[in-house]
């Protein structure tokens, strides 16, 4: 017999930290870190010292007290004595936080697979911000690509892409002699990439599941607005189309989609979309994997220089990894001068460039999460960019859609893969897969199933 210890990811939304166990392989599915990690005990700078490792952690029951499978440098201040790893793997879906949060606590030893395009975000992102960014030292890493397939002991895990807020995200369909598991990651259906999303659907639903283990973040009691991807480029595309001056756009980084939206539009618009030397070393890492225009020398694309040192934008006042966009450099004279021959990427911590370019009648079009605006503990970062925005009368907009499934697309995915037993993760409300399946498995943190 199979089973499942839920360590994270039941009851919340994200943080999956999923352990399977077949009779001869010990293996995790994700190794995430809550959205609300610590939190109730560390608060500003009262703040765990990296340098102790888990022993903060464990004090408080944070982090899961497994032997043989954290770093020997993680235990060092813990009780907890160091063994070799017993752990065959950790197989990642995809490459935020509440999915690989906690790499960085395993043993070098532990092998860890996740897909090409995973990778290349995440090395990209630890070189921009290593303090950010920190997955640990692994001595084996496994690279995939979707349909392979990896043996691991009595297992075989099969990765299928699917369609999320980020390339480089997968299913896995496990093969077991004792039932399979089909595991949805994080997806959605409602974007131009919903073709990967359907594939995983089709072969979770070919292999007959025994059990399901799926998303549901936004299967909620309230009714479904849906919103998709195409909707977002038309009202971005609009607003361009009527802006008298610069137009702003925020959106997370690694949202390919929602770059290409905006891409696009701009285009279309008559625009150049400008964007910071991060932001072009992450897409200019990312063109071996997925198709994207060269930040270096495309039409369509200019890479902004924050004024430097010098003032004179000269090579040596930036770091190595910029110095090869300048070709396609522009800076803030330019911008100030033509604003509405641009749209510009931008995020809260790069509002600073508005006190140079001093825009008049521009737009700021909001295109992440509403999460980060919303609530009490945003309080502060709303009233500061409003403050910005009023100061420089801007006027803001939004347009996003979600990287996860709505209701009916989840209702789809569990209809058609049709699994023996449904087990919602990633999710506050997993009682209301109780309407779409018949039997749902609601379990808590630190549960075991035995499947
Ligand atoms: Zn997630
Ligand atoms: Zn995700």
């Amino acid at each position: 017999m199979n089973s499942l210890t839920f360590y994270g990811g039941v009851g919340e939304i994200g943080g999956n930290k999923i352990l399977l166990e077949s009779i001869k392989a010990r293996v995790y599915l994700d190794f995430g870190q809550s959205f609300d990690f610590g939190t109730d005990y560390f608060y500003e700078w009262l703040e765990p010292r990296a340098a102790n490792g888990l022993e903060c952690y464990f004090e408080f029951s944070l982090v899961p007290m497994i032997p043989r499978l954290y770093s020997r440098t993680m235990l060092r201040f813990t009780d907890m004595p160091y063994e070799k790893p017993d752990i065959d793997g950790v197989f990642i879906t995809h490459h935020h936080s509440d999915h690989i949060g906690h790499l960085s606590f395993l043993d070098e030893d532990v092998p860890i697979y996740m897909g090409h395009g995973c990778k290349a975000i995440l090395d990209a992102y630890s070189k921009l911000y290593p303090s950010l960014c920190d997955i640990g030292n692994h001595n084996n890493i496994g690279l995939f690509k979707s349909g392979d397939k990896i043996p691991i002991k009595d297992l075989v895990f099969r990765p299928i892409h699917v369609e999320h807020s980020t390339p480089g995200a997968y299913g896995y369909i496990i093969e077991s002699e004792k039932g399979n598991i089909a595991y949805t990651g994080d997806f959605r259906r409602h974007g131009p990439m919903n073709e990967m999303s359907d594939e995983f659907i089709r072969e979770a639903a070919k292999s007959k599941p025994r059990v399901l283990l799926c998303e549901g973040t936004r299967m909620t009691p309230d009714p479904e607005i849906y919103y998709s991807e195409e909707q977002v480029y038309e009202k971005v595309k609009g607003i361009m189309d009527a802006s008298e001056g610069l137009v702003l756009g925020e959106f997370s980084m690694c949202n390919i989609d929602r770059f290409k939206s905006f891409y696009k539009a701009a285009i279309e618009s008559g625009r150049k979309l400008v964007i910071d030397t991060k932001y072009a070393y992450i897409l200019d890492n990312l063109r071996a994997k997925v198709e994207l225009p060269d930040p270096k020398k495309d039409d369509a694309i200019k890479v902004y220089f924050r004024l430097s040192k010098s003032c004179n934008f000269c090579e040596k006042d930036y770091f190595k990894f910029e110095q090869p966009f300048m070709e396609n450099m522009i800076t803030f004279r330019e911008v100030k001068e033509r604003p509405t021959n641009y749209v510009m990427v931008t995020g809260f911590n790069k509002l600073i460039e508005l006190v140079y370019i001093r825009p008049e009648k521009a737009d700021y079009i909001y295109s992440s999460s509403e999460h980060y605006l919303e609530g009490e503990e945003n309080k502060d970062h709303r009233r500061v960019l409003e403050n910005w925005l009023d100061h420089f009368g801007v006027t803001f907009h939004k347009a996003h859609c979600s990287g996860h499934a709505g209701k009916s697309d989840l209702e789809y995915a569990v209809k058609e893969i049709n699994p023996d037993i449904l087990i919602p993760i990633h999710t506050q409300n997993p009682k209301e897969f109780e309407k779409i399946h018949d039997n749902v498995k609601i379990l808590k943190r630190g549960d075991k199933l035995e499947i």
